[in-house]
């Protein structure tokens, strides 16, 4: 079977039941799409590479759901809604037709079902050969205005959290000898882009970016773009029921400094607490207050009063 023909196998959808807006999909030299002209129109693109970004060994489903959530993190970050993406795989060119078909079986499965769940549809790509690696473009649409971006936190607004930090770089750390039921295996091949919540978060959040890098690394970013300092309380960073029985020191510096937890850190004027405490009751969002934005520049660490440095600052390529 040639790599068109695996293509249409495996990751090409019948046209008729695509949604409107992929006015074509995969097959023509390009998509056609027809976005909602009320909209704005939110890009972004992510590569996985194997055994930098995944074990090469990884089973071919679980890549395909993380590559995807992964991606449509980003989408959550800005509060928009996914639409559609493309896909660009490199596949190794030392694999079988076997291994190819294989790999790719088990990968569209795993996509597949994590493009339905999220509503984003696979509209085109680009197939080559060479290190296994893949790159996902995801588009979605924003009504205009109301992205959530870096550059809007003010002094004095507090500093939240979704759900809990350092479960993707627990998970990395024992994904040479996985228990591929676990908790925390879950968290690393299924991490759930909060879209829900970042989309309830448009009009409410002064500022917001997703967590991939690690916790300080990527509040920096927030900071910088925003031209203020963070206080992060070390001790209100929430901790996974898994994390809090491992030891204390080595859990904190994960949800730190660790990377792929994929939740949004947001800031919030403190006028607009009430209603996000509303929305909490209501089961609609999950976040906790980490700290506060000041004047300055950076980010600062404390834990019982005082100043806390922790021992690395998250994961940088090229570093
Ligand atoms: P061209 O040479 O015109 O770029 P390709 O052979 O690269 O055409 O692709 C043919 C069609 O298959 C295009 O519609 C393209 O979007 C789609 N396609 C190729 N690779 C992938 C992929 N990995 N995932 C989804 N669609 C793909
Ligand atoms: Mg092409």
């Amino acid at each position: 079977m040639g790599e068109f023909e695996l293509i249409k196998r495996y990751l090409t959808q019948a046209q008729e039941t695509l949604p409107e807006s992929v006015v074509l999909g995969v097959g023509d030299d390009a998509a056609l799409l027809q976005p909602d002209c009320q909209q704005q129109l939110v890009v972004a693109v992510d590569t996985l590479v194997a055994d930098v970004h995944f074990p090469a060994a990884a089973p071919a489903e679980d890549v395909g759901q993380r590559a995807l959530r992964v991606n449509l993190s980003d989408l959550a970050a800005m509060g928009a809604t996914p639409a559609w993406f493309t896909l660009a795989l490199t596949l190794p060119d030392t694999w079988s037709a076997n291994q190819r078909r294989e790999w790719l079986q088990g990968f569209s499965i795993g996509l597949q079902a994590a493009a339905q769940l999220y509503g984003c549809v696979l509209v085109g790509g680009d197939t080559t050969a060479g290190p296994l690696s893949l790159t996902i473009q995801v588009m979605g649409q924003v009504p205009p205005g109301q992205a959530l971006r870096r550059d809007g936190a003010s002094v004095g607004d507090f500093i939240l959290v979704t759900h809990t930090l350092g479960d993707g770089a627990a998970a990395l750390a024992h994904l040479d000898q996985p228990d591929t039921s676990s908790y925390l295996y879950e968290r690393f091949y299924r991490p759930t882009p909060r879209l829900g919540e970042g989309q309830l978060l448009r009009g409410l959040a002064s500022a917001a970016l997703d967590v991939s890098d690690g916790l300080l690394a990527d509040l920096a970013h927030l900071c910088h773009a925003s031209d203020v300092a963070a206080i992060v309380d070390v001790e209100q960073v929430p901790l996974s029921e898994t994390l809090q029985a491992m030891p204390i020191e080595q859990s904190r510096q994960w949800a730190l400094s660790g990377g792929d937890d994929y939740e949004l850190v947001f800031t919030l004027a403190p006028e607009r607490m009430e209603t996000l405490a509303r929305l909490q009751a209501q089961g609609q969002i999950q976040a906790t207050v980490i700290g506060q934005i000041c004047a300055g520049s950076g980010v600062h660490c404390e834990l019982d009063g005082q100043e806390y440095s922790p021992a690395r600052n998250g994961y940088q390529h090229f570093s």
